[in-house]
């Protein structure tokens, strides 16, 4: 998704919604800023963006929360997951119990669950997109050096980082 802050007097008075795709994660960081600036609202399973040319709204398909890196189960929720009696925690347990000795599939999160603090939301409505081409693939240029950049800073650049790179770019496709 593609915001742009309008303002009067150096204060937010709304967005204009440039570009809305089918599946968008919100992070913690978006909400938090949204409500407080007044433009995104949270209610009975829906995220609203109140759009400069109308409200923008996501079904919420997933929470915050544990997930399995195996099956996608839910494992627990957001919170870091401490050990219980038996010295695994939820998500441990379950990648266990169900999936035995196989690997984890996700070399970044051994354990086989991975904690997202996103919320995963599904267009209701029409998909938006005011920018030019020209704009669009600068815009995503921009996102995928950011992220390569992140990736970096976190993991170092090695050759396994040409793979994340790849996965990084492929999921910043996606919108
Ligand atoms: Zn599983």
């Amino acid at each position: 998704m593609i915001l742009k802050r309008l303002y009067t007097d150096r204060r937010v008075i709304g967005v204009r919604v440039l570009r809305a795709k089918r599946l968008q994660h919100f992070s913690p960081g978006l909400i938090d800023g949204g409500l407080a600036e007044g433009w995104l609202s949270i209610g009975q399973g829906v995220i609203t963006i109140a759009g400069e040319a109308g409200p923008v709204a996501y079904r919420i398909v997933r929470a915050p929360g544990a997930y399995c890196c195996h099956c996608d189960a839910p494992v627990g929720g957001p919170e870091r997951q401490s050990p219980g009696n038996d010295g695994l925690t939820e998500g441990q347990r379950h990648a266990r119990d169900t999936h035995g000795d196989t690997p984890s599939p996700d070399p970044l999160n051994p354990a086989g669950y991975r904690i997202e603090a996103h919320f995963t939301g599904v267009l209701i409505g029409d998909e938006v997109e005011t920018l030019t081409r020209e704009e669009a693939a600068k815009f995503d240029q921009q996102v995928r050096e950011t992220l390569a950049a992140k990736l970096r800073a976190k993991y170092g650049d090695t050759r396994d980082n040409a793979e994340r790179r790849r996965a990084a770019k492929a999921a910043a496709g996606e919108g």
